[in-house]
């Protein structure tokens, strides 16, 4: 039986009832039609349609950057707030290039469970797997969706199977389905015995829901044909034998995954899957923090930055802030404490993102997402409080993979470039290095898509059509240690040193060879490919 409660009932209601989550999937799986879906069902659009921007233009209306608009892709991960029976829900949207795997990890940090939707004739691929590993290393609860099973799909043991061996996690199955293809007739609830049927007629439509007394209520048979009815039942008995049965500490843990088999695109196994979202979510965590862990029911409000966008009207130069709330009970005009500078901060004019519109948040609760316009202060990583020096702590910064020099068009408007550089790696979409020597900047990013992006930005929202170019460097790495010893190191190595937008020290080479012999040459220094967000 599924419990519809709220699993902590000790939680104050509000906040047990929240469920922040992220999609990960690989491109073309299906993620921004389950998503309309979901607000659908979320009563928050008329008809899911609506959400898809104008024809084959793949984003939701999460994606309201006009820029982004213009530039086709996804670069934001922007949130979405709407209701399903008794829950909140916050779905988290993520970038789904694999460019912009860095901000996909950090919006990974800002959400209590994802939901992992895969294709049921592809099975787990390349970035489904990527951003997996992402959710294992924080332990993430995880709910699969196997989609598009109105097509043809592969065998439901077969699917399982691969995630059980290509995720190394547990699977076991919320749904069956029954019949595939052009013959999909529904699902059978394992969890609610009940049988599922899809409406292909209506795809907007909720599917008709049965109630069944068991795999031997009779009533089955008036709506499976006897062949299909035969192969359903022996197909649960021997997935009850070989599958594990769902436990939901398991699934807490991120060691099992509960799986629903549905057809995004005709609505159906979405309701279910919401269903299990409520259930199993889970509520908001604990965050990590130093040098206290933050529990959700705190009365006391704290929240971090997981994300800033800048330019989001481009007349204005404002940002916005993405602040994840980790504890207590947000009110609008609530003054907080900006952890990193000490400073008071009047959040005045929070913004909620509700499916339709952005709209003022008057009040918020751990689990939410809120916006928080800005003029720089607020930079990913950042920590606010009622008060109290905390630092939440997980946010990393990956070194960059690839590293190109940029130049200005005009040599005269240097200073232009460098606050626009500046303004880039605040928002965490590039990593800008200023060379101990010589003039100029080196942005380095993870992906080649990043450096074609952040020209056309620079174009659009500074007027300064630049250009990269090779580096001679093909990586970085922070380096620590006590500060003489840096400083030394830096002063010998002048060549190879750069400063970053924190004015960290950097080391930049392209051969791994070098980064090996300075580790065995000065053992009080390391080397890092990651530095925690300040
Ligand atoms: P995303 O790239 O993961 O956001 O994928 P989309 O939601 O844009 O879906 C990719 C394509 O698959 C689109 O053409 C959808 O119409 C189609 N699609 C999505 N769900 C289903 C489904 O359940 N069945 C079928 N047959 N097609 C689907």
């Amino acid at each position: 039986m599924l419990d519809t409660r709220s699993n902590r009932p000790d939680l104050p209601a509000e906040i047990a009832r929240r469920r922040t989550f992220a999609i990960i999937s690989h491109p073309d799986a299906g993620k921004t039609t389950l998503t309309e879906k979901f607000l659908l069902y979320g009563g928050a659009i008329q008809m899911a349609g609506q959400v898809r921007a104008k024809g084959e233009a793949r984003r939701t209306r999460s994606d309201f950057m006009k820029m982004e608009q213009d530039r086709g892709i996804s670069v934001s991960a922007s949130a979405m707030s709407f209701d399903f029976g008794q829950f909140r829900f916050n779905l988290v949207d993520t970038p789904g290039h694999s460019d912009f795997s860095e901000d996909t990890y950090r919006t990974l940090t800002a959400v209590d469970a994802a939901v992992m939707v895969i294709d049921g004739a592809k099975g787990v691929e390349s970035q489904t797997q990527k951003l997996f590993e992402v959710c294992r290393m924080r332990d993430l609860p995880i709910l699969t969706f196997c989609n598009k099973m109105d097509r043809e799909s592969r065998d439901t043991f077969e699917i399982i199977d691969e995630i059980q061996e290509n995720l190394a996690i547990d699977v076991t199955p919320a749904s069956w389905p029954i019949g595939m293809g052009r013959d999909f007739l529904g699902c059978y609830d394992l969890l609610r015995d009940r049988l599922e049927l899809m409406d292909r007629a209506d795809r907007n439509k909720v599917a008709e829901s049965i109630a069944i007394e068991g795999l031997d209520d009779p009533r089955l048979a008036e709506h499976v044909p006897a062949a299909m009815l035969a192969q359903l039942r022996e197909e649960i008995e021997m997935a009850r034998e070989l599958l594990p049965a769902l436990d939901p500490q398991a699934v807490m843990d991120g060691t099992m995954t509960p799986i629903w088999f549905g057809s995004a695109i005709n609505s159906f196994g979405v309701k279910e899957l919401m269903d299990g979202i409520g259930s199993y979510g889970p509520e908001p965590q604990p965050q990590s923090a130093s040098p206290r862990q933050i529990a959700p029911d705190e009365t006391k409000v704290a929240g971090f930055v997981f994300k800033v966008q800048a330019n989001m009207d481009p007349k204005h130069r404002d940002r916005v802030a993405f602040l994840r709330l980790a504890s207590g009970h947000f009110r609008r005009g609530m003054k907080l404490t900006h952890v990193r500078t000490k400073k008071p901060m009047a959040v005045s004019n929070p913004v909620l993102f509700l499916a339709s519109d952005r709209e003022l948040a008057e009040e918020a609760w751990a689990g939410d997402i809120i916006g928080i316009p800005n003029h720089g202060q607020l930079r990913i990583g950042d920590t606010l409080t009622e008060g109290e020096a905390l630092k939440v702590t997980g946010i990393p910064s990956f070194a960059p993979e690839l590293l190109q020099g940029v130049r200005s068009g005009d040599p005269m408007k240097t200073k232009h470039l460098e606050k626009a550089l500046m303004q880039f790696a605040e928002e965490g979409a590039a990593k800008v290095f200023k060379p101990m020597i010589g003039s100029g900047f080196i942005v380095g990013v993870v992906g080649a898509l990043q450096f074609e992006v952040l020209a056309s930005r620079i174009e659009l929202e500074y007027g300064l059509p630049v250009r990269f170019e090779p580096s001679q460097f093909t990586s970085a790495r922070w380096v620590t240690g006590p500060k003489t010893a840096v400083e030394k190191f830096a002063d010998v190595n002048k060549g190879h040193i750069a400063y970053d937008n924190d004015g960290d020290v950097v080391y930049m080479t392209r051969l791994q060879w070098d980064i090996d012999r300075i580790e065995r040459d000065y053992p009080e220094l390391s080397l890092s490919a990651t530095k925690e967000m300040m």
